[in-house]
């Protein structure tokens, strides 16, 4: 996870947060950016280190969830589905919509859809919620060498990109890389048989 410098090492006086636990720019833990599995190592430290409170802002989950979602029934690294999201499963849904405008991109876009696409991307890459994934993201773009900006002439073109900016995710997490050649496949047309 190269956002690990992001992530918090408790500058303050309080006991450490656990591994992997980010912090927000408020300096409070980042739900959308954390995992399921790191954010239950907090919400359980912090019933130990203050059981009598609820932790008013850093434990929605403990507070909110139904005892059939509890953590003793979902399975590690699962969020419940009526539970906000952790950074995994935001990043699941938010590929799964950026994929999909690849793959209903016009096949040649016009000058008007390349600029309507380019602005949506900026604006995503800014509003992301997990913001030390946003910031990466950006930054990626916005290479000096000019090679990572979005290709926007044409559906192929397009795919391609969004799966290399993919690729360069799953790099950093430690993830196998996807075979681009097989994107349109795996969003748009579907596995041949
Ligand atoms: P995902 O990576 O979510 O992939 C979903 C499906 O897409 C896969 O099952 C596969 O079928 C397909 N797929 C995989 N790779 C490709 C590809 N290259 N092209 C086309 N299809 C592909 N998480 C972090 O912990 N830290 C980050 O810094 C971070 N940055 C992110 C930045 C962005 C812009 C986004 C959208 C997400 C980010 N995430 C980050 C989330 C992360 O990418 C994953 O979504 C999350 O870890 C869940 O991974 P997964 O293995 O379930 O599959």
């Amino acid at each position: 996870f190269a956002s690990a410098s992001k992530e918090s090492q408790d500058g303050e006086s309080k006991a450490p947060l656990p591994k992997g636990v980010v912090l927000d720019k408020d300096g409070k833990p980042c739900r959308t950016c954390t995992s399921i599995a790191s954010w239950r190592a907090l919400t359980k430290l912090q019933s130990q280190t203050s059981p009598s409170s609820s932790s008013s802002n850093t434990s929605p989950a403990t507070k909110s969830t139904p005892a059939t979602a509890s953590p003793a029934t979902t399975p590690l690294n699962e969020t419940p589905s009526d539970c906000p999201p952790d950074v995994e499963q935001l990043g699941r849904s938010t590929w799964t919509l950026l994929h999909s405008m690849a793959a209903t991109y016009p096949e040649k876009a016009d000058t008007q859809q390349q600029q309507d696409m380019q602005g949506f991307l900026k604006f995503f890459s800014k509003l992301y919620p997990c913001w030390v994934c946003a910031d990466d993201f950006r930054d990626w773009m916005a290479h000096p060498s000019g090679r990572n900006q979005p290709k926007l002439g044409g559906r192929k073109e397009f795919g391609w990109w969004m799966c290399e900016a993919h690729n360069e995710v799953n790099r950093k997490l430690g993830k196998k890389e996807f075979d681009c050649r097989f994107w349109e496949e795996r969003w748009r047309t579907g596995w041949k048989d």
